[in-house]
């Protein structure tokens, strides 16, 4: 263990700096998270919208590691979907 000064924690605003150059900044979230009652081809297609405007994205790779770290339940995330992160994190899901 070292001595002298204590290690702070890193601020808060470098861990969410990668947001301030978001494309979806000033874009409707409603694009990104489905109605309790969107299901189908509705659903998939509000999802492809979302997932292509990821693809032109910057922190496209931030977002989606975000996502994945915290186990984000919900929504589009880095060009993934829920069910896409599910299927890319089975293990690390059911054991956060
Ligand atoms: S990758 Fe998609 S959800 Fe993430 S910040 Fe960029 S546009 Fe938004």
């Amino acid at each position: 263990m070292s001595r002298g000064m204590p290690r702070l924690p890193r601020p808060l605003m470098d861990l969410w700096d990668w947001q301030s150059q978001a494309a979806c900044r000033d874009v409707n979230p409603e694009l990104f998270f489905s109605p309790e009652s969107e299901r189908g081809v509705r659903k998939r297609a509000r999802e492809m919208v979302a997932k292509s405007l990821c693809g032109t994205c910057p922190v496209q790779p931030e977002c989606r590691q975000h996502a994945l770290s915290v186990g984000e339940p919900y929504g589009v995330w880095g060009g993934t979907t829920e069910s896409e992160r599910d299927n890319d994190l089975p293990e690390q899901r059911k054991s956060a």
